[in-house]
């Protein structure tokens, strides 16, 4: 395929939307506002932590004497338990409303830690208690989908920088994994193929997007990427959700999320700040073969450590927009070692 050096669009067959590229504009100086780099040596055990083990959280319980993982029910829930389905309509005003709940994972006891400097087992323990969350809340009828994620860094509102993750689950299903839903089931329709399993074999003929990839996963900068060095790590086995992965899978899995996130840290030799999504089928019981499980990164840096990508006027009022081309972007991950920089 003909690579563009002139501003263009790029379509997102997942989403049904349009990213604007426009790769001269890299060169422009960059006079606006820079971050701090938060570079501080924090303790494994930090008594003022709520998610430290031993520690009372917020609402007065105290955490358990974790070794491993730790799940509980987030203390300040942006979604409250209930089988409600009330809807009100007023003109053109309308409202439904959504039950569920958010839960809060504790990747590791180590207070010190992040998703790159964590061991393989330790990542693969994360998975395992991703897949028994699903598996549990899936059972929850009133409960149509399970969205797992990370934010990291404060950069991201991440309030406190102990490794941890969320999972919100609710009585609807979203926007994005409505989207996804519908792009993949058309998709399925008509070639009875996954949409992803199509194009991920794409990338891997092309080869100039690929970032890593190991036996049952594959790291890339996605065609339409938005973010300057946003990822997607696609299966290379057509399934639905984390349920569904095999134990080796699991492994595998663990292994490809240290990889990346070992050289986004090595990237701007900093903690690197992201907001990392699991996107798969939803739980509404529909069936769904055409969703092709994958996970996200969505990291707002650009340029340095201290310099991130706003999406402000165009990106607000029209669509995304991105300077640094999918491919620029790749290259630069791909070369980076996959040894953290602290251990180097
Ligand atoms: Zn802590």
């Amino acid at each position: 395929m003909k690579t563009f050096d002139k501003p263009h669009k790029r379509y997102n067959p997942l989403t049904d939307e349009w990213v604007l590229v426009s790769p001269h504009r890299t060169k422009r100086p960059w006079q606006g506002k820079t971050e701090e780099v938060e570079e501080t040596r924090r303790p494994a055990h930090d008594p003022s932590c709520y998610l430290c083990a031993g520690n009372e959280r917020m609402g007065g319980q105290h955490n358990p004497m974790y070794e491993s993982t730790f799940v509980f029910q987030n203390d300040f829930a942006a979604l409250l338990e209930g089988d409600g389905n009330t809807e009100s309509t007023k003109g053109l005003l309308r409202t439904r409303e959504e039950t569920g709940l958010c839960k809060v994972i504790c990747f590791s006891p180590d207070h010190s830690l992040t998703m790159p400097e964590m061991t393989i087992a330790g990542l693969t323990e994360v998975v395992k208690v991703w897949k028994r969350e699903f598996e549990a809340l899936e059972r929850v009828s009133y409960i149509k989908n399970v969205q797992i994620f990370e934010n990291k860094g404060s950069i991201m509102g991440c309030s406190n920088p102990h490794p941890h993750g969320q999972i919100w689950a609710q009585s609807s299903v979203p926007n994005e994994i409505a989207k996804k839903t519908e792009t993949q089931r058309a998709y399925f329709t008509k070639y009875q193929r996954s949409l992803l399993g199509d194009y991920l074999h794409q990338e891997l003929e092309d080869g100039s997007r690929i970032i890593c990839r190991n036996e049952h996963f594959v790291c890339l900068i996605p065609f339409w990427a938005v973010w300057p060095y946003e990822t997607m790590i696609i299966p290379t086995r057509h399934f639905q959700a984390v349920t569904d992965m095999t134990t080796e899978e699991e492994v595998a899995f663990a292994e490809i999320l240290s990889k990346i996130t070992i050289r986004y840290d090595n990237l701007f030799k900093c903690s690197f700040p992201y907001s990392a999504g699991m996107q798969q089928r939803p739980t509404d019981d529909k069936p769904h073969e055409g969703w092709h499980f994958h996970y996200s990164f969505y990291p707002p840096l650009l340029r340095s450590a201290t310099v991130k990508k706003f999406m402000v006027g165009y990106e607000m009022f029209a669509n995304p927009q991105r300077d640094i081309t999918a491919e620029q972007a790749a290259e630069t991950l791909r070369l980076l070692s996959e040894k953290h920089y602290k251990n180097g």
